[in-house]
């Protein structure tokens, strides 16, 4: 760093983009954020950083940024006071729950904010507007995992953590891209081999030839959403061969004898004919897993944005139950979560459970929910509201009328976009709380502009359970205020929702503390932790209290019980069923949808990054040599991409043999290029998270009018 620009000093934060959940050093220099580096002693990254984390100062000042509140008058934007806004806001929310009931206000948040923020929020929203139609945008990525864990374990929580990938002999990655995902967590895998001894044997499981499938020692190139095919193929080949640990099912599991009659539906010759996988590799795959000391099975979107993604979930947790892969090292069934603090919104929010994974059914665990934090027990809702696809559909049956909606861009990430823009043209009021001017910000009435990374503080908890600390090292933009400002302000023009939610709250760490209180004695315990144990010891992972003061690695091992009836993981069988949307002469491919390692999500943030969009500026469609030669077009042509539901137009062709004939790809990132046009309304029944990854499309070579 030249002199002149040398920061005047460093403050030691998290990362705020992806769920690996790196340590790193933000450089401030005269108010302002202007470097970012890797921490050397954080367990997750040891320095290391990927494109975005290390340009993540550049969107602290962008011009994108929102200044503040601001109200839409005459169809522009105008800053206002926040008590202007708040005002407004709250008028229209009491207005239409007056007209239309308490649950016609409905709120969609996410999995970027702190988790004290995240826990403050759904705490207002359930108890102080009272209404239980809430839910996170990580309904569109983690949901399957949370609902497949509680299937099999009677509680989310990924039991594995990072250190498996250094400790495991056999690594199978279903439907997960780390190379361009989660790209820090190759260092883990590159440990293995010092830690080990020995190189492990990695299979990517994935119909398109990732940049992660170079790293593999076997890639198979599954048919798309054939997974749940595969895994019970590689459980009846495990059965049939005696290949499974016998003790570990006897002492450690239930359900066993009932899913081995019902795997028997799943001979390998007909797993291959649904795969594509041939059988003889199928036996090499299941002979490799079985055989290993220790195997994981690590996986993303690939397997949780399906239709089946929850029991393709419980079907991964088998394969580990049935090999004995749990709860020790380098043997886990791990889920890597896509944002920041997406664990921390499954544990603390008031989403799919109770916080501190309480069931809305038990009236038990309503009262100590209410107890503890001190409110009337009936105001604890006793079922879960609408998941964030149901209410779009309730905006569309006009049953909702106002949405809140935080931190995240349904206008780019939600799929079936005509669908859902007609939805929320309906609408009475719509409030969007974001630091970034967006494409759903663009048609909110109201807008809440709030402080974003590096200008607050809190906890954000990783993929493997480890709460890290953020800190806020630059003062916020313009007027904006944090998130958990913005609610608890706002509290206070609801008649005496502060009083009896927040009375007292100042900071984030009084969240905190009423967070450690709630999770005390759950799964998910963080009664043992405090912001500066969590940075003394590079995050802490939960459970963490009395027995386990410096938290806990894994979940599961011999001595710990499951939170299902039995205290035991579970088999759960499910059926492998074809796509819905099948390929047919007008739509004849079929497109996946996925992410780039220089961009995030809809690109509010690295879109504001003149490196990153330098690196990355557009969408692109990827074409096997064979489709592209049946359509006459050639790398660097533009063409347009149609479904049932919309048309895309103006996207540059890359051909390339990463994708099999008959498949295309192309990142969700780009509004200009916008995919979700294309993809359909279609959710996992148990989990509410879309189908994104199999759509039938067709191609159009001529040229756009
Ligand atoms: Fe940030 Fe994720 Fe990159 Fe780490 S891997 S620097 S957490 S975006």
């Amino acid at each position: 760093v030249a002199k002149e620009k040398a920061p005047d000093e460093w403050v030691r934060s998290t990362c705020g983009y992806c769920g690996v959940g790196c340590g790193l050093y933000i450089g401030v220099k005269e108010g302002d954020p202007v470097y970012v580096k890797g921490d050397p002693d954080h367990p997750v990254n040891r320095g290391t950083l990927c494109p975005k984390g290390l340009s993540e100062h550049e969107m602290v000042r962008a011009p994108s940024r929102l200044p503040g509140a601001m109200i839409k008058k005459n169809g522009r934007f105008e800053q206002v006071t926040w008590d202007e806004a708040f005002r407004v806001t709250s008028d229209a929310f009491k207005e239409i729950q007056a007209k239309y009931g308490k649950s016609a206000v409905a709120c969609i948040s996410t999995g970027q904010l702190l988790t004290e923020e995240f826990y403050t929020l759904g705490k207002f929203v359930q108890l102080g507007l009272e209404t239980n139609n809430y839910d996170g945008n990580t309904t569109l990525c983690m949901a399957s995992a949370v609902m497949g864990y509680k299937q099999s374990f009677g509680s989310d929580g990924p039991p594995g953590c990072y250190e498996d990938f250094s400790h495991a002999e056999v690594i199978m990655l279903i439907g997960a891209n780390i190379a361009d995902n989660h790209p820090i967590l190759k260092l883990h895998i590159a440990r293995n081999k010092k830690v080990r001894g020995k190189k492990p044997t990695i299979i990517v499981v994935d119909p398109r030839h990732s940049k992660t499938a170079n790293m593999a020692d076997i890639y198979l190139p599954i048919k798309p959403r054939t997974d749940l095919a595969f895994i019970n193929g590689l459980c009846y080949i495990i059965w049939e061969q005696g290949w499974m640990d016998e003790t570990f099912i006897n002492e450690r599991t239930v359900g066993y004898k009932e899913f081995i009659k019902d795997i028997q539906k799943y001979p390998p010759q007909e797993v291959a004919h649904i795969t594509g996988i041939d059988v003889k590799r199928l036996y090499e795959v299941a002979r490799f897993y079985a055989g290993a000391d220790a195997a994981m099975s690590a996986w993303t979107m690939g397997v949780n944005q399906s239709a089946m993604g929850t029991d393709t979930v419980s079907a991964i947790v088998n394969l580990a139950l049935m090999t004995g892969n749990l709860g020790k090292p380098g043997g886990s069934p791990f889920s890597i979560t896509g944002q920041c603090n997406a664990m921390g919104t499954r544990e603390s929010g008031f989403t799919s459970s109770i916080p501190g994974y309480r069931n809305f059914a038990s009236a038990e665990d309503r009262r100590e929910y209410a107890e503890i934090v001190g409110v009337p027990e009936e105001l604890v809702p006793t079922s879960r509201g609408f998941a964030y696809p149901q209410i779009i559909e309730a905006i569309e049956r006009g049953e909702i009328k106002a949405l809140w909606v935080v931190a995240t861009n349904p206008l780019v990430s939600y799929p079936d976009q005509p669908r859902l823009r007609k939805a929320l043209a309906k609408l009475e009021m719509l409030v969007v709380q974001d630091s970034f001017m967006s494409d759903t910000a663009e048609l909110a009435d109201v807008l809440f502009g709030a402080a974003t990374w590096s200008e607050k503080t809190g906890t954000y908890t990783n993929s493997e359970r480890r709460c890290n600390l953020a800190k806020k090292s630059v003062p916020n933009y313009k007027d904006s205020k944090s998130d958990f400002e913005i609610v608890v302000e706002f509290s206070k023009y609801f008649d005496g929702k502060y009083e009896r939610l927040f009375n007292g709250w100042s900071k984030p760490e009084d969240a905190f503390e009423e967070w450690k209180k709630v999770s005390k004695g759950r799964l998910c315990d963080y009664s043992g932790m405090t912001y500066e144990k969590i940075e003394k010891l590079g995050g802490i992972q939960w459970p963490c209290n009395d027995e386990h003061p410096e938290g806990t690695p894994r979940l599961y091992d011999e001595g710990m019980k499951t939170s299902n009836a039995e205290g035991k993981p579970k088999f759960v069988f499910a059926d492998w069923f074809p796509m819905e949307e099948n390929i047919c002469t007008a739509f004849p491919l079929i497109l996946n949808t996925g992410r780039t390692v220089e961009q995030f999500h809809t690109r509010t943030k690295t879109g504001t990054i003149k490196i990153l969009e330098d690196l990355a500026p557009e969408a692109w469609v990827e074409l096997s040599p064979k489709d592209a030669e049946k359509l006459q077009v050639k790398s660097g042509d533009r063409i347009s991409l149609s479904s049932p539901r919309g048309r895309v137009d103006d996207v540059i062709v890359r051909v390339t043999e990463v994708v099999g004939e008959g498949t295309v790809f192309v990142p969700f990132h780009f509004n200009e290029q916008l995919v979700n046009r294309l993809t359909q309304s279609l959710f996992d029944p148990k989990s509410f998270e879309p189908n994104y990854k199999q759509t039938a499309i067709q191609l159009h070579s001529e040229k756009v009018p």
